[in-house]
């Protein structure tokens, strides 16, 4: 059977009366929100969507306000058409795909502001950004009232401060995270990707290296401190410039409060000009002297 194309909309009206009538007809619609430049990780959301739901919409937005002012917004990838085939495959019934102007109307001067868990790490690296995704994600749960949203572990601080928001504003949406799809050897699959050179693209697997190691040396009790030392290193000695490797409170992402608590290990670094992030959870019960 060949997969029927989505339903490719532009305009905020349209689609959040294509999502209210079907709800209203009690089907149950799920949302993955997206920049686009589809790849198998966007495809595993819309998959999990798909099989929960009766009705998938999917937005394809780059985001103006999450990028800054010196970041990749004008040259990030843009592909609506293979991206509209991919989402064929997994039965998305809509693709939301607004101009600017839709999500941003001209003299537009609101932006929601998250602190907390928004803060540090590509809080404190990319000053904005949070706030240009909180902006972005609200406006769109608006538009695409679903009764569940999909986002991937792989953007870990980006789940926590969405459902940090979603909490706060009582917005009545379902957030499912999902794991983080991997390219053969490892490295977290990403948009971004596509603009490594061969050899930065053999370099990027030294973050999924790095965050193995972390796994290994949480489970023998090494310190948080030295496990994020030994991350560094790895990272650095792929030939890739580290931003940050550390490890840290998966929720408040804070430094660990209890010495057999769960933690997240998170990495971001840069070849050249494409900078990449991955994490990896460390789970409580995989720490020596943890109760069984
Ligand atoms: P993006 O298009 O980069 O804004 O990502 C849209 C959604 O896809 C976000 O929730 C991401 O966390 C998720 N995502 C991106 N890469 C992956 C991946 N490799 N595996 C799973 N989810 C991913």
């Amino acid at each position: 059977m060949t997969a029927s194309r989505p339903e490719i909309v532009a305009a905020p009206d349209a689609i959040a009366a294509a999502v209210r009538d079907a709800r209203g007809r009690g089907r149950r619609v799920g949302f993955v929100p997206t920049m686009g430049a589809l790849h198998a990780g966007h495809a595993s959301l819309a998959a999990a969507a798909a099989t929960a739901c009766d009705d998938v919409a999917v937005s394809i937005f780059v985001n103006p306000t999450q990028f800054g002012p010196h970041e990749d917004f004008h040259r990030y990838p843009r592909a609506l058409e293979a991206d509209c085939r991919l989402l064929a495959e997994q039965h998305v019934r809509w693709v939301f795909a607004p101009p600017v102007e839709a999500i941003y109307p001209p003299g537009h001067a609101t932006r929601i502001v998250v602190e907390g868990p928004a803060l540090p790490l590509e809080g404190a690296i990319r000053p904005g950004h949070f706030s240009g995704v909180a902006t972005v994600v609200q406006r769109l749960f608006q538009l695409v009232p679903a009764d569940r949203a999909y986002f991937g572990a792989k953007d870990w601080q980006q789940t926590v401060v969405v459902r940090r928001m979603v909490a706060d504003l009582g917005i009545p949406v379902e957030i499912v995270v999902l794991p983080t799809v991997r390219e053969a050897d490892g490295l977290a699959m990403s948009s971004r990707n596509a603009y490594l050179s061969p050899v930065d693209r053999r370099r990027a697997v030294g973050l999924h290296v790095a965050l193995l190691e972390a796994e290994r040396d949480w489970s023998t009790g090494v310190a948080p401190e030295a496990i994020a030392a030994g991350m560094r290193r790895t990272i650095e000695a792929h030939g890739i410039a580290v931003d940050y490797a550390t490890v840290v409170d998966p929720e408040s992402l804070q430094p660990l409060s209890a010495p057999f608590a769960s933690a997240v290990a998170l990495v971001a670094g840069r070849l050249g000009t494409t900078r990449l992030i991955d994490n990896r959870l460390l789970a409580a019960d995989r720490r020596p002297g943890a109760a069984p």
